[in-house]
């Protein structure tokens, strides 16, 4: 199978801390802002993908803030908002008739949302996924999938998955749901298997360290590992410095 620009990606987040697909999956978003940012701002269909989209989800667009991109922000940002506000030109509260069924209903269930909002409550949700979540999610796909094709065979990637941190366990079952080889499907669940018990050891010795009696020890492999376990159990932390 021929090596694409995808595999050096993953064969260089490999060799990176934490989980390798996260680490991709955020950058492949963050070049996407940069690229909208620097390059396709007065692009009139992405404009309109934005609009869509409401802009973008909270971390995303607060992912927007970096040197020099006030412009362009605005620009995105007056356009989101003109729409949300063209969605309110109409609004109307749609009073029910005081003996429908559905009044009788909505003062049994005061929890339930009201009737007579409901339609601009729809206009101003969105009607499209964040753009850059949307491009994220798609290159996460390509990356897991290059890592499970190249994986094994002669310069595989193995080697470079055994001695990472592995796959967060969000990536590794969906890594699984894409296995139809049961040899990859071994590689894969025995590497990320002696990771994590790898980890949990270092847990443990962490653990035993605090106590008094031996907290004169030096510390070794288990410092950080604290942390390294909840990257194991849900992926990089967002927005998080990586280095
Ligand atoms: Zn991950
Ligand atoms: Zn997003």
């Amino acid at each position: 199978m021929g090596r694409t620009m995808s595999f050096y990606d993953v064969r260089d987040a490999l060799t990176q801390p934490g989980c390798a697909v996260c680490r991709l999956k955020t950058d492949s978003a963050d070049r996407f802002l940069d690229s909208l940012l620097w390059e396709s701002v007065n692009d009139p269909e992405m404009r309109h993908e934005i609009r869509q989209a409401q802009g973008f989800c909270h971390e995303h667009a607060w992912g927007l803030i970096r040197n020099g991109a006030s412009l362009g922000v605005a620009i995105i940002m007056r356009d989101v908002l003109q729409s949300v506000l063209n969605s309110m030109e109409d609004a109307q509260f749609q009073a029910l008739p005081s003996l429908s069924l559905r009044r009788a209903r909505e003062s049994l269930a005061p929890g339930q949302p009201a009737a007579a909002t409901a339609e601009l409550v729809a206009q101003l949700s969105p009607q499209a996924k964040c753009p850059a979540c949307a491009q994220a999610e798609k290159m996460e796909t390509i990356y897991l999938s290059t890592l499970l094709d190249h994986l094994l065979g002669e310069e595989g990637l193995l080697a470079a998955y055994e001695s990472s941190d592995g796959l967060c366990l969000p990536h590794f079952r969906q890594a699984l749901t894409c296995v139809h080889d049961e040899e990859v499907f071994e590689a894969l669940v025995n590497a990320q298997r002696a990771i994590w018990e790898q980890l949990l050891g270092h847990l443990s010795e962490a653990i035993r360290k605090s106590d008094y009696r031996f907290r004169d020890e030096p510390r070794g492999e288990e410092s950080g590992a604290w942390l390294r376990a909840i990257t194991a159990l849900v992926g990089t932390r967002l927005g998080q410095d990586r280095g």
